[in-house]
């Protein structure tokens, strides 16, 4: 069966991939850690070691045993703030255009490229 895919606008993100970023509400408040998943579409993110659940894996033909894992779950975006690693705490980004054209994001406390 055929199904039309509905075209959306990527809902752009203020972080992505491979970002540090800190926590700034919730459970896990000023933890940072690596982002290991960006969903755009639903604008939640997958931070490495935080929000962490407990999966009960049923048995499957993998994995008979079935078992527990815990993994870090998805969640909002707009907890996060990137990390500023110079600075040592969560900043606010500016853009900024290199001489040969490329567009970063830097910090705003310290200007360094994030
Ligand atoms: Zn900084």
């Amino acid at each position: 069966m055929k199904y039309n895919k509905i075209k959306s606008v990527p809902n752009r993100l203020h972080v992505k991939s491979g970002d540090m970023v800190q926590v700034i509400s919730g459970k896990d408040k000023s933890k940072t850690g690596k982002v290991l998943r960006v969903f755009t579409a639903k604008g939640k993110v997958v931070v490495e070691g935080v929000n962490i659940v407990t999966k009960h894996l049923k048995p499957t033909q993998m994995n008979p045993q079935g078992g527990v894992v815990k993994k870090p779950n998805a969640m909002y975006s707009s907890k996060v703030m990137l990390f500023c690693e110079k600075c040592g705490k969560a900043t606010r980004v500016a853009h900024k255009t290199l001489e040969d054209g490329q567009k970063v994001r830097v910090c705003k406390h310290c200007s360094e490229v994030l």
